[in-house]
């Protein structure tokens, strides 16, 4: 399970923006398709900004769902972090989470599915 690509983030575009929603919206739906939500690690995308990235991470679902509470914040590989435009906020094992900076955080939150769907059907 080595990753010894060192890509390189120099700044994170309006693309790159849209694109970390779009992986954000994937990891949602992997977890709503699995009934063992609760129980197994599942295998996320990497949700960095980087146009070529097809890293998996694994990551506990009480985990996810604990970075799912904040419309900015993502899930993305250590080695993906960009140097501008976001902000290591927890760094665990095989993962950190991010927090959206700038023009960056205003997609984040425009395009957050949870809260796009409505505020009414909260789970729990
Ligand atoms: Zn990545």
């Amino acid at each position: 399970m080595s990753t010894s690509d060192p890509r390189q983030v120099p700044e994170l575009t309006a693309t790159a923006d849209l694109r970390q929603a779009s992986l954000r919206e994937v990891n949602e739906q992997i977890g709503r398709l699995s009934s063992d939500w609760e129980l197994i690690a599942h295998v996320m995308r990497c949700e960095c900004g980087h146009a070529d990235c097809i890293d998996e991470i694994e990551i506990p679902p009480p985990e996810y769902e604990v970075v799912r509470r904040f419309p900015t914040r993502f899930v993305i590989n250590p080695e993906h972090v960009a140097w501008s435009g976001e902000r290591i906020v927890e760094e665990l094992p095989g993962y950190v989470v991010i927090e959206k900076v700038g023009p960056g955080a205003a997609t984040a939150l425009r395009t957050d599915p949870r809260r796009r769907n409505g505020g009414a059907g909260v789970a729990s």
